[in-house]
């Protein structure tokens, strides 16, 4: 009695799981029943291969006996998930001398001897374990098939002493029972234990008749896609099989079907147009034909890229396929990443030298600058550059400007140069700790530095290197990369994300370039501008510095003077590349001792441009040196001891407002204070950019409106956000200090730590890049909370760097957050998350699945 739990018969009323029977006797089972044409087939079932490597051949009679006494049978693989197992398909099972004769008859001597010697030659490797060489010596020595045949029975008896079985079912015994072992084998392998991930995998086996047994003229077998895998674009593609004369004949590329078998081309576009329709995808099939018949014998998914993912799901929503929405879900979010900037090509061959953490997508060629200025001059001398620091500060701002890439041996996924590349949109790595950096003993006092591998090999300023932000790596020379294309599909797509999503998604942008990327990305305005950026501008650098050697308020305000009008033209810029939309400029936030010039010879420099002596220089430095400085002087805390630097800021800001009323713009700038712990500090500095505000309407007699807010990133200010929210017209989480305070973990150093704890489960992941709900999350949500008890409409929002990530973004939505801000290359993928988890959620609200 057949168990069909154990052994199912594909097409009938058996239900064939993808758990019990690997997943292309699922897909086999659905095509039968579907009425596309498939092979008459029989599935085993995991429970049943595994009888079968215990020595239990009761299933395979079983399976026997569905099929006619002289049938040619085929033995296919099917596993639950798509692993390489080596294994090939075992056909023409059941050739023997007496079937050479029948087959002869039909269709030749030739053809029935050119089938029965492939199949003794697959037999002898797989079964008898004859060295493959040993046939393919015979192959080549022997061109007569009925002479090939010979000689491979001779050799099977030789080897094994036994004559060839001339019967089907200890042949199909014999075929399947290897298989099995083969199987084992691969399940004890390197690859599998180290590199699969599928430690418990079994496998099915598929019975099947060979449809296309006469390999006569007009048969053949074939692999076909209907899509182009790079563009995805509705073009067929594969090789094929043929024969003539008895004879294999090979063809592929490019619509190989109507090149070489054009009777057939109509059907098999009609089967694969029949398929994306049934599937609601394009597919990709392995079919075999005999004149005009044809027969799947596989049909899933086409592969394709990113880009072609996002072709593919447009076409078929505008073929009425699937819904926009379900479109777009056919597209990861994170994916988006590997189109919107440069890739390392597939199967490049340069050495993989360190590998670090992916902090900045994208790869980049260039060559080594171990410097800003090292890495301006070699950009000003035409050629492109990866600077590579230990670790990046403020000071090296514009060399990360400058260069295609950055590399540090050090730092996290929110350490400076994470967030600055990112920012920009520049490849980066971080945290290559594989490389050291080393002074290279010679001209060491001119900052001459070689890069050290793991390996012990040497690099030198001017070496040529790949960096892979996407993966982490670092590659030796100059690797082949593929440019990114953002066609009319990506636009058409993302802008189906827009109409889907009920969460705004905005972009961190601190520079006029910066903002011109958050505008191509299609940003809903800016939700963070990290204003100190600009001062690592080298005329506002000097501004500043100068600014931290004055004595008293008023000096400062002097020269503070000089930086308003820098400040103002950054700032109408900005607000001309965003008109319509709001533009968000965070005060200013960092420890003042980073302006500073850090390496003596900077602090010569310097001095001689104040007219100082280097010693005083070096004093003040000293002076402002703190122990903690992330915890120290910054944020709204330099605003309350220094307010002369907020009031330019404002001042800046609202010339700027009032220079661009002028063109017809009328922007609502909003501004944000960083760091705050207490409501007080919010009333002081609102006051005062309140007068100034006053002060500019006066003059300029234009009535200008701003909206002020607080950026809550310490624990406390989550806990008092019901406070802050009196005094605010919006609250932006900065996720990256509320992380590192929340934890007492450093954005800069927990990456020395932070693989161990990942890889030993301490934390589920970097908290730095995906938000923990359990902790920090619980905040936000007091924060939300108590913040919206006191003013319902507040507008709330993320821009810590978790305002670019997916699972991030779902949480954020769930709380009620107005918007994300993240950096512009994350715009795309959060407008396409954000688009997701709107669809998700509606659907759960509506109680559809
Ligand atoms: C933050 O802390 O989350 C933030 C956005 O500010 P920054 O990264 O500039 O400290
Ligand atoms: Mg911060």
């Amino acid at each position: 009695m057949r168990n069909p739990d154990r052994l199912a018969l594909i097409g009938s009323l058996d239900q064939v799981l993808s758990e019990q029977f690997g997943d292309r006797a699922k897909r086999l089972h659905e095509l039968s029943l579907h009425d596309f044409p498939v092979p008459k087939s029989v599935a085993l079932s995991f429970e049943e291969v595994d009888q079968l490597a215990d020595g239990d051949t009761s299933g395979l009679e079983t399976a026997l006996s569905e099929f006619g006494s002289d049938e040619l049978l085929a033995v296919r693989i099917s596993t639950q998930s798509q692993i390489w197992t080596g294994i090939q398909p075992s056909i023409h099972i059941g050739m023997s001398n007496q079937n050479r004769d029948v087959i002869a008859k039909q269709v030749g001597e030739y053809i029935a001897n050119s089938i029965y010697g492939e199949f003794l030659q697959a037999f002898a490797v797989d079964v008898a374990g004859i060295k493959s060489h040993q046939t393919l010596a015979i192959e080549d020595a022997i061109s007569d098939p009925y002479q090939k045949v010979k000689k491979l029975l001779e050799l099977i008896k030789d080897k094994t002493g036994v004559e060839f079985p001339q019967n089907r079912k200890v042949q199909f015994e014999l075929i399947c029972r290897s298989i099995v072992n083969r199987w084992h084998q691969f399940k004890t392998s390197t690859y599998y234990k180290v590199d699969s991930g599928h430690s418990d995998a079994r496998i099915g086996l598929i019975i099947q008749s060979m449809a296309d047994g006469s390999r006569c003229d007009g048969s053949g077998t074939g692999k076909l896609t209907s899509l182009n895998w790079e563009t995805g674009a509705p073009i067929e593609s594969g090789h094929l099989i043929f024969y003539r004369g008895g004879n294999p004949l090979y063809g592929g590329g490019e619509d190989p079907v109507s090149s070489y078998m054009p009777g057939l081309s109509k059907k098999i576009s009609k089967i694969l147009s029949d398929l994306r329709k049934y599937y609601k995808d394009p597919q990709q099939i392995e079919y075999v034909f005999d004149g005009n018949k044809i027969w799947l014998l596989d049909a899933e998914s086409a592969e394709r890229s990113v880009s072609g993912a996002i072709r593919a799901a447009v076409d078929l929503a505008n073929d009425g396929i699937i819904s926009r929405t379900e479109s777009l879900h056919r597209v990861t979010p994170d994916s988006l990443s590997r189109i919107l900037h440069p890739q390392v090509k597939a199967n490049t061959n340069n050495r993989i030298i360190a590998k670090g953490i992916p902090a900045s997508p994208g790869a980049a060629v260039g060559k080594i600058a171990f410097s800003s200025q090292a890495a301006e001059r070699i950009v000003a001398a035409g050629h492109d550059c990866i600077l590579m620091r230990a670790e990046t500060g403020p000071e090296d701002f514009r060399g990360m400007h400058s260069a295609q890439g950055v590399l540090t041996g050090r730092g996290g996924l929110t350490s400076h140069a994470a967030v600055v590349a990112r920012g920009l949109g520049v490849p980066c790595v971080v945290g290559a700790s594989d490389i050291q950096i080393l002074p290279s003993g010679i001209g060491e006092s001119n900052g001459d530095r070689i890069l050290k591998t793991q390996d012990g090999e040497q690099l030198n300023e001017g070496d040529v290197i790949t960096i892979d932000g996407t993966t982490g790596t670092v590659l030796m020379g100059s690797a082949n990369l593929v440019e990114p294309a953002l066609d009319e599909y990506f636009e058409s797509f993302l802008s189906w994300a827009d109409d889907a999503r009920d969460i705004g998604v905005k972009a961190n942008a601190d520079t006029i370039d910066e903002v011109k990327s958050a505008k191509k990305f299609k940003a809903d305005g800016i939700g963070l501008c990290r204003t100190e950026h600009m001062y690592f501008e080298e005329s506002q650098l000097s501004v500043m510095r100068r600014m931290l050697f004055v004595e008293s308020p008023e000096e400062r305000k002097i020269v503070l003077q000089k930086l308003i009008q820098m400040q103002q033209r950054d700032f109408a810029e900005i607000f001309r590349q965003m008109p319509g939309h709001s533009v968000c400029i965070r005060l200013f936030d960092p420890p003042l001792h980073e302006f500073l010039p850090r390496a003596r010879r900077e602090m010569k420099w310097f001095a001689d441009e104040l007219g100082r002596d280097v010693k005083e220089v070096m004093q003040r430095a000293e002076e402002l040196k703190e122990f903690n400085p992330m915890l120290g002087m910054r944020g709204v805390r330099v605003g309350i001891v220094m307010p002369e630097i907020y009031e330019m800021q404002a001042r800046a800001i609202f010339e700027a407002v009032v220079e661009v009323y002028g063109e017809m713009l009328e922007p609502i700038p909003e501004i944000m204070i960083p760091l705050v712990s207490a409501n007080r500090e919010v009333d002081v500095v609102q006051r005062y950019v309140d007068n100034v505000a006053k002060s500019v309407r006066a003059s300029s007699e234009v009535d200008f409106q701003y909206r002020l807010g607080v950026m809550v990133e310490t624990p406390r200010a989550a806990l008092r956000s019901g406070d802050l929210a009196k005094n605010s017209d919006f609250l932006s989480f900065g996720t990256n200090d509320l992380t590192q305070m929340t934890y007492g973990l450093s954005r800069d150093d927990s990456q020395r730590f932070m693989d161990k704890y990942i890889d030993q489960d301490v934390y589920p992941s970097d908290p730095f890049g995906t938000l923990d709900r359990e902790g920090v999350g619980e905040l936000l949500k007091i924060a939300v909370d108590r913040a919206r008890q006191i003013k319902p409409q507040l507008t709330l929002s993320i821009c810590g760097e978790h305002g670019g990530d997916p699972v991030s973004i779902q949480f954020c939505r769930d709380i009620g957050f107005d918007y994300v801000s993240c950096s512009p290359y994350r715009v795309p993928i959060a407008r396409l998350a954000a688009a997701q988890y709107s669809i998700e959620s509606q659907k759960k609200v509506a109680g559809i699945k």
